[in-house]
């Protein structure tokens, strides 16, 4: 039968190996989806689906800890002594890092393949067409992702540019992932301020209400200005969008405190 320092060893062992694997399969992944995004020519929502299909994955690796601690090395430490009660923080404190290893490394991927296609959509982009009456190079504006009216400065005729379908979508999709990256310190804050509201039940100070209030305004300026540095048409929103804001900010809060 196995002493107790050899379960412990085992255990100990079994955890490294899986941070180890883990933390490889996070590098393959990184790489299979970047090399995805140039074979598909930059198609986000195919490496999306891929992301999913390794998300899935990832969750698996990280539910073994708690399956194996469960089926197989609880039982057997119980059956030699007490000194089981001390291992299992070992099982949960490994789960809880994976766990937002997972979360950030989903985020930064996200983030690099966003900026990777938004640049590849530039590069691609309609820069001049041909003005329809005079043949003169007329400029398109690249940070907007729907139909333009463009007038040639030499015969004054206004022509209609429509981009590729394809543009028109990824447009806002990659542009708010890369807003949701940039705006995170903000969102953390916000949240922070959230949860502890949260954790009064509805009886939380009013300096916490003002609290949450300010990270909740600094965080949708921040996400609606770079939304804009990379989308022009973002900024005819800008006013409606924090209008909504502020609405959806108020009721939650009628809710909460009444
Ligand atoms: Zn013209």
């Amino acid at each position: 039968m196995p002493t107790k320092e050899e379960l412990i060893q085992r255990w100990d062992n079994f955890l490294t190996k899986i941070e180890n694997r883990f933390n490889e399969s996070l590098e393959q992944a990184e790489a299979a989806c970047l090399e995805q995004l140039q074979a598909t020519d930059y198609n986000l929502y195919t490496v999306m689906g891929s992301m999913q299909g390794i998300d899935a994955q990832l969750r698996n690796l990280i539910k073994k800890i708690d399956e194996t601690w469960h089926s197989t090395v609880q039982p057997e430490m119980r059956f030699v002594g007490d000194f089981w009660i001390n291992e299992y923080h070992k099982g949960i404190e490994l789960n809880e890092k994976l766990y937002a290893v997972h979360t950030k490394f989903n985020r930064n991927l996200e983030y690099k393949l966003s900026i990777l296609s938004y640049d590849n959509m530039m590069l691609k982009a309609t820069k001049y067409i041909n003005c329809a009456q005079c043949n003169a190079e007329v400029a398109v504006r690249l940070d907007i992702f729907r139909a333009q009216y463009l007038t040639c400065k030499f015969c004054n005729t206004v022509n209609t540019f429509e981009p590729e379908i394809n543009f028109q979508m990824l447009g806002w999709s990659v542009v708010d992932n890369i807003a949701t990256v940039r705006a995170q310190k903000e969102y953390d804050a916000m949240n922070n301020a959230l949860e502890l509201i949260g954790s009064y039940r509805g009886q939380a100070p009013a300096d916490y209400w003002d609290a949450y209030k300010k990270t909740y305004n600094a965080y949708w300026e921040k996400y609606f200005h770079e939304r804009i540095k990379l989308n022009a048409e973002a900024a005819d929103r800008l006013e409606a969008d924090l209008a909504r804001k502020k609405k959806e900010f108020n009721s939650y809060e009628q809710i909460q405190r009444n």
